[in-house]
């Protein structure tokens, strides 16, 4: 309903083993915008991409999404509901092309039917990957392949984005492309939830941030606000 986020994660958590990565998470995403989480190398962010998008089940909390809890859904059905996950180090299948790879993201009885249409939308956004649409994935350029990546997202017509990581083992350059092309998903209109080690470039493109160290929230706020805080700018920024 109005007012309430699209996306509340509560009391997250999740491990494996016997070893706990993630505790007591709380984070919201509102209709519309677009989130960071950020922290150090194993802090648990893919965790809690995977813990949202099912791919992972929770030991404890919720993952309220839209109103129902999702921590007991297979993750296909909530690609239905409108969760696309676009993984870390993008996931693609190489010896297939730019095409199949984006059929791959409606492949669900639900999409199957959008399939001619979704493809159009999303070459319409990607110019490049209708060039390349019969080019064997593995062999486009890193850049190439996380615009590819995001495409088969895209191809379920989600409600909400999950990035994890689109700007790692990317050249500096390519690494500029990649947030631009997250800008246009935001001007698109997409809800976006985006892990990223490279905090400063994703803190002029998103809303808000949550810093996840340890696997615990340990601060969070406007983009702005974080930007000015004297500890994130000495551990995340270099300032
Ligand atoms: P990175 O930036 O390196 O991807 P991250 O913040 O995404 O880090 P996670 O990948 O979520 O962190 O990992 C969180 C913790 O869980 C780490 O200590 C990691 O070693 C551990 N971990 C991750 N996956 C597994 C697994 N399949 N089995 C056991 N431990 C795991």
């Amino acid at each position: 309903g109005a007012g309430r986020p699209m996306l509340v994660v509560s009391g997250l958590e999740a491990g494996y083993g016997g070893f706990r990565a993630l505790h007591d998470i709380q984070l919201t995403v509102a209709a519309g915008e677009a989130v960071a989480v950020v922290g150090p190398n194993g802090a648990g962010k893919t965790t809690l991409m995977r813990a949202i998008s099912g791919l992972l089940a929770p030991r404890a909390g919720r993952v309220d999404f839209e109103g129902t809890d999702l921590t007991t859904v297979p993750p296909h059905r909530i690609v239905e509901r409108g969760i696309a996950h676009v993984p870390e180090n993008r996931r693609l299948f190489p010896r297939l092309t730019v095409e199949e790879n984006l059929k791959m993201g409606a492949f669900s009885p639900a999409a199957r039917p959008h399939f001619a249409e979704r493809l159009e939308w999303v070459y319409s956004l990607f110019p490049r990957m209708r060039e390349r649409r019969l080019q064997v994935a593995g062999t486009m350029s890193g850049g190439e392949q996380q615009m590819c990546a995001i495409g088969r997202a895209l191809m379920s017509k989600p409600k909400l984005l999950l990035m994890d990581e689109p700007s790692a083992g990317l050249a500096p350059v390519i690494v500029d492309q990649v947030f631009d092309l997250v800008r246009r998903i935001r001007q698109e209109g997409f809800t976006v939830l985006i892990v990223e080690q490279n905090v400063r470039q994703v803190l002029e493109l998103v809303d808000r941030a949550y810093v996840l160290e340890v696997g615990t929230i340990r601060k969070s706020g406007t983009a702005a606000a974080l930007k000015s805080d004297p500890a994130i700018r000495e551990a995340y920024l270099g300032i």
